[in-house]
């Protein structure tokens, strides 16, 4: 093969180009910014509809392609961007684009080259292990698993190792591996992270409960699985249930006490449990965001605060008013009419209504028993 540079089909490209696809773009910014001919001339391996790979084929020097098209807009800084990758990126790729099958002899090798892969390429190698081959993910898993063991880097999407490890809980069988080898780490908060999302997957008690999407139950009948669930028993309409076999929290609502619904806390779950146990532990700020993420959660909040110590809950009133405006509830009236029997309570209620425009019938309700007090 001859070298990139000098390749005949690809030698012309230069190492960067970007082509605006618009008139209104090329009138501005000055004419000519085209890509290069031989461009199309390249071959696609359509890993993803905003990035690819593209490949000449006569020298086998990878080029990076970023389709950078907004959704939605006029279209004028729509553009796509072709980079040429290093010698060394390219021959860390070549190794997973052209497997073809093949086994990899030493994947934890291969698994560090591919770290060493600047961020955007790895998102693309990523992509293409995940939609297309999965069976060489799978036999990066050990090594990524020891690399993450090692070094973290916190479980935010943009941390790659984080990124590919957390797509291994999706899926049952994914989730069973990835648990094998998590079982041969020290247990850290990273990888409890990536433990707890595995084990949801497969929990044959709770894995069908959604986040959002409540699961319907009748609490006096309840199938046998979720009969499981140990619940706080915060009150009648609103408690938390634990999963003995995953240790997730589901919120449990009802209007009626008989029927209701059970969503998954999810996330917040690492706050929500200290607040279980011992709310008058946890910060007022940290209060006022579980409080912010609506719908159950705020009930919860409120409720057990109000339980517990009413002052947990006193600082939320204004917001607990704005709430009520925005999206009336008869038991956040309640909660509130309870609150306003404190003096001061009631003359912040009434402060914050006279801010609100408009009302409700259950605000006006509220003003007239804070105005009482
Ligand atoms: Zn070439
Ligand atoms: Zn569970």
């Amino acid at each position: 093969m001859e070298t990139s540079a000098k390749c005949s089909l690809c030698g012309p490209i230069p190492d960067y180009a970007s082509e605006y696809h618009s008139d209104w773009a090329t009138e501005h910014w000055g004419g000519g910014q085209k890509l290069a001919p031989q461009v199309s001339l390249l071959k696609p391996h359509k890993v993803h509809h905003t990035y690819d790979f593209l490949e000449c084929p006569k020298c086998g020097a990878l080029f990076l392609l970023e389709n950078d098209i907004a959704a939605t807009g006029s279209g004028d800084y729509d553009q796509s961007v072709v980079t040429r990758l290093s010698a060394e990126d390219t021959a860390v790729l070549r190794e997973i684009l052209h497997r073809a099958g093949l086994a990899t002899e030493d994947p934890a090798g291969l698994a560090g080259r591919l770290l060493g892969l600047p961020d955007d390429v790895l998102n693309l190698a990523g992509i293409h292990l995940w939609e297309r081959d999965r069976e060489l993910a799978r036999r990066l898993l050990p090594a990524l698993v020891d690399h993450y063991a090692a070094h973290g880097g916190g479980v935010w999407p943009q941390n790659w190792p984080w990124r590919f490890l957390y797509d291994f809980t999706t899926t049952q069988e994914d989730a069973t591996l990835l648990l094998g080898e998590l079982d041969r780490h020290p247990a850290t908060p990273d990888l409890d992270r990536l433990r707890a999302f595995a084990r949801v997957t497969v929990c044959s008690i709770c894995r069908s409960i959604d986040t959002d999407a409540p699961t319907k139950i009748r609490l006096g009948a309840l199938p046998p699985g979720l009969r499981a669930l140990r619940r706080f028993g915060v009150s009648a309409h609103i408690d938390v249930w634990e999963c003995p076999e995953c240790d997730s929290l589901h919120f449990c609502e009802s209007e009626d006490g008989i029927d209701g619904g059970l969503f998954r806390v999810g996330w917040m779950q690492d706050r929500i449990r200290p607040y279980l146990r011992r709310p008058e532990s946890v910060e007022a700020k940290v209060i006022d965001d579980l409080f912010g993420h609506g719908g159950a959660s705020e009930r919860f909040i409120v409720t057990l605060g109000m339980r517990k110590d009413p002052d947990l809950v006193r600082p939320l009133v204004p917001r607990m008013v704005r709430r009520l405006a925005n999206k009336p509830a008869r038991w956040l009236h309640d909660a509130l009419c309870e609150l306003a029997q404190d003096p001061a309570t009631a003359a912040s209620v009434l402060a914050s209504i006279a801010k609100l425009n408009p009302t409700n019938a259950l605000v006006d309700s509220l003003a007239a028993r804070a105005r009482a007090v």
